[in-house]
């Protein structure tokens, strides 16, 4: 599967940035378990070994988890515990990293473009293949024309596919390779089409924030996120490259 040209720096952004808030991490852990030290003696002389074991157990924990998601990332390959550890990118180490990049003055919109090509990456590295009726592929409402009449957020099918926005080539594709495919207007909506649905893995186009929040409110449901295009600003007749999107299909599909 092609990848955007600018990605290996984007990999290293976040690579880079989860090294930072691993070493941040672990100076925490240190200091905490000095301060520790020095009052437990008061309390018992066997108590500063037994905190100096724990600082010890959580540096050995916390190495091996990073260096299993390095690898897994610069590898392309699911290690032990790979679905485990996307979780605790998504929900621990994100969060983290958007602090800490952003006292670097990495903006949040960059890191959030790493963080959706890593996750993507954790993803494709568990070879995937779906019967594609298992496959949604879920889309903004922002990329129908916005003069267009038709509802399609109720049901993509009462596209016209006239040709004015990517919406008709999309369709085709869904058609083409039998996934499933909606648009939602936002968060609650696309909640409820994943309930509905209830894809094994979703091809889900949007901005950073959407892509971010999305793959974060449906963990552990792997999704695969393409950035969308805004050649006329945020949230208006945006576009998407469709080749992309009939790679991702084809790649995860069961053909
Ligand atoms: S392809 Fe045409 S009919 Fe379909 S959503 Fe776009 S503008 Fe509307």
């Amino acid at each position: 599967m092609t990848t955007e040209p600018e990605f290996p720096s984007k990999k290293r952004l976040f690579l880079g940035l989860l090294i930072l808030t691993f070493a941040i991490v672990l100076v925490v852990i240190n200091i905490l378990g000095w301060v520790g030290t020095v009052g437990l003696r008061q309390l018992h002389p066997l108590l500063p070994l037994v905190a100096q074991a724990l600082v010890g157990i959580m540096f050995a924990g916390i190495s091996i988890i990073m260096v299993i998601l390095v690898l897994t990332v610069s590898l392309g390959k699911e290690l032990p515990f790979g679905r485990k550890l996307r979780g605790l990118m998504i929900k621990v180490f994100l969060p983290v990293m958007v602090v800490i990049g952003r006292l670097f003055g990495i903006s949040r919109e960059n890191i959030k473009r790493s963080f959706i090509e890593i996750n993507n990456q954790l993803i494709l590295s568990r070879h995937l293949r779906l019967p594609p009726e298992k496959i949604l592929i879920l889309l903004p409402h922002c990329l129908q024309l916005a003069d267009c009449q038709q509802k399609i957020t109720n049901n993509i099918e009462n596209c016209k596919q006239c040709g004015r926005c990517d919406i008709k080539d999309l369709l085709e594709l869904a058609h083409k390779y039998g996934t499933r495919i909606a648009v939602a207007t936002g968060g609650t909506l696309a909640r409820k089409i994943v309930k509905d649905y209830r894809p094994r893995l979703i091809i889900a186009v949007a901005c950073e924030r959407d892509l971010t929040s999305g793959i974060h409110d449906t963990y552990p449901l792997p999704v695969y996120g393409i950035l969308n295009q805004r050649p006329n600003g945020p949230c208006w007749n945006t576009k998407v490259d469709i080749q992309r999107v009939e790679e991702a299909i084809r790649t995860f599909s069961q053909r």
